[in-house]
């Protein structure tokens, strides 16, 4: 056969035993096609393609098969005849992951990793300590999530079944670009320790058109439990921008990639068993399918929903009494409209009610302000500056940055209106001049960013070593 081994994809033979074996002509995996028929250089075959190839050959349908009547075989020697080696390895993106022989395992004394073991679960106060380190502020929305993804994953580890159904805690979070919405379901995941899917609802679009289809969420999932079908089936799918299918206003065309992509995803959101592509987003027929059942598969859906509180401001404004008008108008201004929200704002923004009913659990975070900035910088486990001091330690010089500069920073971040995003980019900035000029001189001892040095009206300011003082690490004080 005619390997191309130089495939980083392929499976080695130490790997082979974790994946299971795929029919070489009509790609189900052996759990799908029956026990498959192995033969030399790994190549496998299943029945039916091996008995739809004897057919053929007495059909004296193969070319210089033996049976075929002009008796001419073109590949001379060979016995059988025909060339196999067109098929080509089949990379291990798309074979699945055996599932683990519990017995086997038990007889090894281990428990099956794979397994979610509701002991091993955090509770919801530890879910939020846990969350704390990385997510700074939105404490309501910390502590929402921690109990909605706690009962979730007891729904799913604890027997369900008898005559109370626990139901799913599929979530929707609301809030503003860059507040951090996606950060906190990516800590989350790797608390749990959960295989994650991030999607973008904008690529998706009704089966049939240009886009992928709803189906390529739960692709990716699979492809983050490395084609686990077990594992994937416990993990999160995180949907960002689903504002953006909310179902279009004033249309005359079929609305391909708003409603009927809810409609889409109505089916998978609720719990049901799926056919999906392994190893590829959409599908094709040289691509293997398995089946994903998405009961216990957590969805968070996330969006900004621009004009959304205008509809919510107007909803409380006309549910107040004549003369009140006014009053509570300046109050909303000032208070977070966003948290009002319901149902029946959802369905005017453009979500269609089945939609909303299958996210039962709706949060708001807040807009991130000047102090929430600076602390976004400094304060998380693993916060850009403190990465950046990391970095200079390494060539043995202190770093350290002046409380204005930090608002500073913050301000530039504010104008941007990209939320916490736009720091590092502000941040990589001013720092490339201090990443490369540094090391050229080994007495400098530290380095302070100051306020003038992040607006261009001066340099940072610079000691020597055998002057600099000791002073504490950034993470017993944001700055000096
Ligand atoms: P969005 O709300 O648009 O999904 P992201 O979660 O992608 O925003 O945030 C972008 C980046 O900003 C994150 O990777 C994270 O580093 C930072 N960030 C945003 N909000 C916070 C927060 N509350 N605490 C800590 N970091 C945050």
């Amino acid at each position: 056969m005619d390997n191309n081994n130089n495939n980083n994809d392929i499976i080695k033979n130490d790997d082979n035993n974790n994946y299971e074996d795929i029919c070489y002509m009509c790609r189900r995996p052996e759990s799908q096609a029956g026990r498959l028929l192995k033969m030399a250089g790994s190549f496998c075959v299943c029945a039916d393609c091996m008995q739809k190839t004897f057919n053929l050959m007495n059909a004296g349908d193969i070319p210089g098969f033996p049976m075929d009547s002009n008796k001419n075989n073109p590949l001379g020697a060979n016995p059988f005849g025909f060339n196999l080696g067109f098929i080509g390895d089949i990379p291990k993106s798309q074979r699945l992951k055996k599932k683990p022989a519990p017995e086997e395992a038990r007889q090894n004394g281990e428990e099956p990793e794979n397994v979610l073991d509701f002991r091993r679960l955090p509770p919801p106060h530890k879910i939020k300590e846990s969350l704390d380190e990385y997510v700074i502020g939105q404490e309501k929305a910390k502590k929402v999530i921690s109990v909605a993804v706690y009962n979730h994953y007891k729904r799913v580890t604890k027997d369900a079944s008898g005559d109370i159904e626990i139901g799913k805690s599929n979530m929707l979070m609301i809030g503003p670009t860059g507040c951090g919405k996606t950060y906190l379901v990516q800590t989350l995941a790797r608390i749990l320790n959960v295989p994650l899917a991030i999607t973008d609802a904008t690529s998706l679009t009704e089966a049939g058109y240009i886009g992928d289809d709803v189906e390529s969420v739960l692709s990716k999932l699979l492809m983050a439990a490395d084609n686990d079908v077990e594992r994937a089936e416990t993990g999160i799918v995180f949907i960002d921008e689903i504002d953006k299918i909310a179902k279009k206003k004033n249309t005359t065309s079929r609305d391909v990639s708003g409603e009927s992509v809810q409609q889409g995803l109505l089916r998978i959101l609720e719990g049901a068993e799926v056919q999906v592509p392994v190893g590829a987003t959409s599908k094709n027929a040289m691509v293997p399918m398995t089946t994903m059942n998405t009961r216990n598969i957590l969805f968070i859906c996330g969006g900004a929903f621009p004009e959304l509180d205008k509809i919510i401001k107007k909803r409380l404004l006309t549910g107040s009494g004549i003369g009140f008008n006014s009053v509570l108008s300046d109050k909303y201004d000032e208070e977070d409209v966003l948290s009002h929200v319901n149902n029946e704002d959802l369905r005017e923004f453009g979500m269609i009610p089945e939609f909303i009913g299958r996210l039962p659990v709706i949060y708001t975070l807040t807009g991130l302000d000047r102090d929430m900035l600076v602390k976004i910088m400094s304060e998380p486990k693993n916060a850009i500056l403190k990465q950046y001091q990391k970095l200079l330690a390494l060539d043995d010089v202190d770093l350290l940055f002046d409380d204005d500069a930090l608002e500073a920073i913050a301000e530039k971040a504010l104008a941007k209106e990209t939320g916490a995003r736009g720091l590092r980019s502000i941040i990589e900035e001013f720092m490339l001049d201090i990443m490369y000029e540094i090391p050229k001189d080994r007495s400098i001892g530290r380095v302070t960013i100051t306020r003038d040095y992040i607006e261009s009206k001066g340099g940072p300011r610079i000691e020597l070593h055998g002057a600099v003082p000791v002073i504490p690490p950034m993470s017993e004080g944001a700055s000096n």
